[in-house]
């Protein structure tokens, strides 16, 4: 078994050990985008099977978009050859796609959100109660930072999801995996990948900016993709400003000791009073 291998098999192991991503009797569907990723998470996933303590299904789905140029044989030959129980749909996204956005605005949100709803019915159809997705350590983080710029949020992607409609858990088993070492593997095993800009929509500009700028920071100061991703299992909801999370265990109670001090939060309301009065 070669270094990277192990290293990806620990760090799935660990996701999955962490988040409690698979459970004896689940059966999941892999969703097989013909990349990197998640030719990756297809193989990792079932060397797992194979050493779990705990019995589970696999079944890879791949979805074809209709895009011009399209092919998928290199993948359903992989399939095949590796004895993957596989399902292939075909669904033609594109022409909604091309139709529905407005010109100059990217495909890739409407894109990926049809692909969910698509996957999310197969998901009942097959019986599968999971869908695993390939999203990685440096999606996770460029995430992240999309929402912290563009969104005034502080989101990135959870390891386990469960639906709005909670008939479906979604699954991240590579959260936890580098980008790189999904590349280097990817190429070590020489995996048939399917282009994925065949629809001719650019890959999101901003996600490309997130890219080269943690790209940048982590040549000038090696580990901060590290230590970012490390901030997401590391939340200090006390030295943030969120209202939400201020219903806090550490608000002294009225007439308590050390009731006077008054938190920020507080404080905040009272100027605002004093500047009405
Ligand atoms: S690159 Fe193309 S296929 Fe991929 S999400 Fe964007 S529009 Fe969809």
């Amino acid at each position: 078994m070669s270094d990277l291998v192990t290293r990806i098999l620990r760090d799935v192991g660990r996701a999955v050990s962490d988040h409690k991503l698979i459970e004896h009797g689940d059966k999941i569907m892999v969703a097989v985008s013909g990349g990197k990723d998640s030719y990756a998470m297809l193989d990792v996933l079932r060397r797992l099977q194979r050493r779990a303590p705990v019995r589970f299904e696999l079944l890879a789905v791949h979805l074809d978009q209709a895009q011009p140029g399209y092919d998928g044989a290199p993948l359903r030959a992989w399939l095949e050859a590796d004895g993957h129980p596989h399902e292939i749909l075909r669904e033609d996204t594109y022409s909604i796609v091309v139709d529905r956005v407005p010109e100059g605005a990217t495909y890739c949100a409407l894109c990926s959100r049809l692909r969910r709803g698509i996957l999310y019915s197969a998901a009942t159809r097959l019986g599968c109660n999971k869908i695993a997705l390939g999203h990685h350590r440096d999606d996770a983080i460029e995430t992240l930072l999309l929402n912290l710029f563009f969104s005034g949020r502080i989101a990135a992607m959870p390891a386990r999801l469960v639906s709005d409609d909670g008939a479906h858990v979604v699954i991240r088993p590579m959260i936890y995996c580098a980008e790189e070492t999904l590349a280097a593997y990817a190429a070590e095993r020489a995996f048939p990948i399917l282009p994925c800009n065949l629809c001719g929509s650019q890959e999101n500009a901003q996600r490309k900016q997130m890219k080269a700028l943690l790209a940048r920071m982590e040549s000038e100061h090696p580990g901060v993709k590290g230590s970012v991703f490390a901030a997401l299992g590391n939340v200090r909801p006390t030295q943030l400003l969120d209202l939400g999370l201020l219903g806090r265990s550490d608000e002294p109670k009225r007439g308590a000791p050390g009731a006077g001090e008054v938190s920020g939060a507080s404080l905040g309301a009272g100027r605002l009073r004093v500047l009405g009065e």
